[in-house]
């Protein structure tokens, strides 16, 4: 398969490296090796890049400094802040931990992480629109409650969630709130003191940089206990030799991303209504979670009659790539649990797939991949 030639659609999977981002990391590939904990000159070379990379994204997030910790990704960051968050919140006593019923794999696994450790784990369900409901938080939490964990945007639909309502409704008991915000950093302006959050995840694989890094800002203030130890790097909150380049690449891409936003999100809403256009011949399509209040990048669409995988394989074959579901549970054939937790049957959500476009994405790719669509659904159809 040339590469080349393929047109990726699974953007919200991951994003390929920019440029600019390979030229900012290189040097730290290469000369620049130092371990950043080191006082020499090679080491402090290195640190010198971690502070400013800090800095950049602390600015970018309305954060201070020392509220950002650098991790291996989305999934440490989301383990980090749920685990860490609930933990020494039952220092108080407090043992019940509040999540909404669609948020990505690494979060659902610390909850049931927490509830061997005897938390009691609740789960908020959404309504068919993606949205959980503001209504059943405000009855699930009590004095009781530890965290309440609730994601930006969500990964298989791109459903964007009440963050800052949320987080009231948990701070007027005294929990702490935590979102994970890996898919709307990519696609809106992160600001942590308007969000009113205690704790925030991010990864810069999702915004074309490069993978294995990620962040989580902790409010200053707010107690965690670490998950990572050994070293006291991080302020002594998460040990491990500093991944240099990587940092450099998180804070280098996640500017480009804020810099160039409006740009961006103009061309993904462009490509996804032209894509949509393309296949309104198509009868039995039904787009999963409410448009209106979801990231124009991500199409979750329905396509009555016809099984995800074997459309993703015959498309795949042809040379147009995207997802049943999200990246990370496709290697199983369960029904997306997001979509089940909307009200769609196990039937339903097996005929659901992802569609989702980058910055990359031409106009040209997306008639192509819409044309090819068309006649893969309607072959499908005919057996
Ligand atoms: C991709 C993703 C993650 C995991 O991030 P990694 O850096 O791949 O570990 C977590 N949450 C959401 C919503 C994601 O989309």
């Amino acid at each position: 398969m040339d590469m080349k030639a393929y047109i990726y659609l699974d953007n919200a999977a991951t994003t390929p490296l920019d440029k600019r981002v390979l030229e900012a990391m290189l040097p730290y590939l290469t000369d620049v090796f130092g371990n950043a904990d080191s006082p020499h000159a090679v080491g402090r070379k290195a640190m010198n890049a971690v502070d400013e990379a800090r800095d950049t994204v602390a600015a970018l997030i309305g954060a201070r400094k020392n509220e950002i910790y650098f991790t291996s990704g989305g999934t440490e960051s989301d383990n980090f802040a749920v685990l860490g968050g609930a933990r020494a919140k039952r220092k108080e006593d407090r043992t019940k931990v509040i999540l909404s019923a669609i948020e990505h794999h690494a979060v659902l696994f610390a909850g049931e992480t927490l509830a061997k450790e005897g938390f009691d784990v609740v789960y908020l369900p959404v309504d068919e629109s993606g949205r959980i409901s503001l209504e059943r938080l405000k009855t699930a939490v009590d004095d009781n409650t530890a965290l309440v964990g609730i994601m930006a945007v969500n990964n298989e639909t791109g459903v964007i969630q009440p963050v800052k309502e949320a987080a009231e409704l948990a701070h007027a008991v005294g929990a702490l709130f935590f979102t994970d915000a890996v898919q709307a950093a990519p696609h809106m302006p992160i600001r942590v003191k308007e969000w009113n959050v205690d704790l925030l995840s991010f990864s810069a694989h999702k915004f074309y940089g490069a993978k294995g890094v990620g962040a989580l800002y902790i409010k200053n203030g707010v107690k965690v206990d670490k998950l990572v130890g050994g070293g006291e790097q991080e302020r002594g909150m998460r040990g491990g030799t500093l991944n240099v380049a990587n940092i450099v690449a998180l804070a280098t891409a996640y500017k480009l991303a804020r810099e160039e936003m409006s740009q961006t999100e103009e061309k993904l809403r462009k490509l996804s209504d032209l894509f949509l256009r393309e296949i309104s011949v198509l009868s039995g399509i039904t787009p999963n979670g409410e448009r209106a209040n979801a990231l124009a990048s991500v199409l979750n669409l329905r396509i009555e009659g016809v099984e995800n995988t074997a459309l993703l394989y015959k498309m795949d074959l042809q040379g147009v790539g995207f997802a049943a579901g999200s990246a990370c549970a496709s290697a199983s054939v369960k029904p997306s649990h997001v979509l089940t937790a909307m009200g769609l049957t196990e039937e339903q959500a097996k005929q659901s797939v992802r569609i989702s476009f980058g910055k990359n994405n031409t106009e040209e790719e997306v008639v192509r991949a819409a044309r090819q669509f068309v006649q893969t659904v309607e072959t499908l159809r005919q057996y």
